[in-house]
């Protein structure tokens, strides 16, 4: 860490809470914790360092998707927030060349101003287009996949590489990224194909995609859906019909208003969340033999 501690002075922030970083605000410390504000240089230089020094690294955005323990992430913790949008006309068609720690609300509110449709799904998705290009995230029909033109990733063995929507191999809330469990790598930034349309029609979907979330989803802090949905079925109408709607673990409780999302009560630990996962997956494929696949990733979990 020395070397780190040299570069980058008294913004390499010794255990600090992750809880601070994270969507549902849990999780404990990080040993080290750094912001990438200034520059995707900057990013690229400490985390290549960190991994020439075998330090362990994990790159967040907006902690939308992970379940951080209460033991917290040992070795180095990133926060990527290197932010630059910038539209142009390449490759025949309306593009923008995204770095990966904008945030998708501001994203979707920017291409809507361009006039530039397809990432209006977002404009209600927590996160950075970092975590929403590894994790194939989409709403409301559309999806990172119908989008991604092109990503830039640093490969902690290969070096840089670009790889196209087709090297990503898509699915359902995966990528080939996502399937690794190695995590060394580090997405700089994507390229997005989009379509013109007229700027007041995106914005009057984005509004409609915003008031659905109004009415169907539990507002406060949380993280999202839970769990996968499972080929043909809904997560949430198998959490329902195994009568697991308001049961609580701690502080932890499966919302009694969409059964995927559990919600913080009060004081919850992350502790009271992973009992929950665990006791909801038993007891839906006790009900129905579904085994629930988690969306969320767990991070410092022993059997993680
Ligand atoms: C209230 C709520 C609603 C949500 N609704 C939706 C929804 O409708 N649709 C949906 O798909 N998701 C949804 N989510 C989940 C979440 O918003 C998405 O998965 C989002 O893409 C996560 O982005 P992030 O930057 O927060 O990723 P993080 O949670 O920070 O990270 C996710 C994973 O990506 C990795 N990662 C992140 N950035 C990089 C990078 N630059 N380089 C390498 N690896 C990286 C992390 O290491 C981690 O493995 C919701 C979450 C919440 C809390």
């Amino acid at each position: 860490m020395e070397t780190l501690r040299a570069r980058l002075g008294d913004r390499l922030l010794p255990g600090e809470p992750l809880a601070r970083y994270t969507a549902a605000r849990l999780g404990g410390p990080a040993d080290w914790l750094y912001i990438a504000r200034q520059s995707t240089d900057e990013l690229v230089e400490v985390v290549t360092t960190a991994w020439e020094q075998a330090i362990p690294v994990r790159v967040l955005g907006g902690g939308a998707n992970v379940l951080v323990s209460d033991a917290g992430v040992r070795g180095l913790v990133v926060i990527n927030r290197v932010n630059e949008v910038t539209f142009g006309e390449w490759h025949e068609g309306r593009n923008v060349a995204v770095t990966s720690g904008v945030g998708l609300t501001v994203l979707a509110h920017k291409c809507q101003a361009r006039g530039l449709a397809g990432m209006e799904w977002a404009v209600s998705v927590p996160g950075t287009l970092g975590g929403a290009v590894v994790n194939n995230a989409g709403a409301h029909g559309g999806d990172m996949a119908r989008v991604v033109r092109d990503v830039v990733v640093l490969d902690a063995e290969r070096g840089p590489k670009l790889m196209t929507r087709a090297d990503m191999d898509y699915g359902y809330r995966h990528s080939c990224l996502k399937a690794r469990s190695d995590r060394r790598f580090l997405v700089l930034m994507a390229l997005l194909a989009l379509e013109p349309d007229d700027p007041q029609a995106i914005q009057a979907r984005m509004q409609s995609y915003i008031a659905y979330r109004k009415q169907t989803q539990p507002p406060g802090a949380s993280l999202g859906s839970i769990f996968k949905n499972p080929p043909g079925d809904y997560a949430g109408r198998l959490i329902e019909a195994a009568g697991l709607k308001g049961y609580r673990v701690g502080a932890a409780q499966v919302s009694p208003v969409h059964a995927n999302f559990f919600i913080n009560t009060g004081q919850a630990l992350a502790d009271d969340y992973y009992q929950l996962i665990r006791l909801v997956q038993q007891r839906v494929e006790q009900e129905s033999g579904i085994r629930l696949e988690p969306e969320v990733e767990l991070l410092g979990f022993e059997d993680h």
